[in-house]
């Protein structure tokens, strides 16, 4: 299959790529996040063509929930004392909906920047739960402010965990270290 150039269409031709492919069936394929933000960061995508969550109407309301059971399914089978994540970002970079599952160490090198840290670890990543109780109820995805989410990316910088505010990237990884065990708090 020939998927056009532009950078946000990266995952239609990742959807195709074996290297990446962890499981997919009928409706489904999950790939592995190419630049993962934490240990464990997958992706689950529809086959169909849904473009992002302002697509979503009530006829993907089986779809999102097979994504959600398959999320569930590969988690529970992956050990990892941080626990995991599922949701969406609520202005997503990337064309084609993608629904996230990422383990909550953030332990990795391509988690660079204040936008990633905060667009994971904050009310920027909206709960899979959240998106489906929306569209069962409204038939449409309404819990995103697209302006106030993109405010929310500019946040100061503070630990998941403890809420403890970092003056900078380098000073959160080292102190989200001490959280994972790998670290002394002296
Ligand atoms: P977002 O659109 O903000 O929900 O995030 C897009 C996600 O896709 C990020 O976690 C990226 O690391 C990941 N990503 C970007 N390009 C690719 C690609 N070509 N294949 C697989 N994952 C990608």
């Amino acid at each position: 299959m020939k998927v056009g150039g532009h950078w946000s269409q990266g995952l239609k031709a990742s959807m195709h790529d074996p290297s990446l492919i962890v499981k997919q069936d009928e409706l489904i394929v999950i790939i592995k996040d190419k630049y993962p933000k934490a240990k464990h960061h997958y992706l689950i995508l529809p086959k169909a063509d849904v473009r992002n969550l302002k697509a979503l109407n009530i006829d993907h309301l089986s779809l999102l929930k097979h994504m959600q059971d398959e999320a569930k399914k590969l988690i529970n089978g992956i050990e990892s004392p941080s626990g995991f994540k599922i949701g969406y970002h609520a202005v997503p970079s990337m064309s084609q909906l993608h629904l996230h599952a990422i383990s909550q160490d953030f332990d990795s090198p391509c988690l660079k920047t204040k936008t990633h840290w905060n667009a994971f670890t904050t009310e920027y990543f909206i709960d899979s739960e959240d998106v489906i109780r929306d569209v069962e109820k409204y038939g449409k995805v309404c819990c995103i402010d697209e302006r106030s989410a993109k405010e929310i990316l500019k946040k100061d910088l503070r630990c998941h965990i403890c809420n403890e505010s970092l003056k900078n990237m380098p000073k959160l990884k080292e102190h989200i270290l001490v959280h994972m065990g790998k670290k002394n708090n002296s």
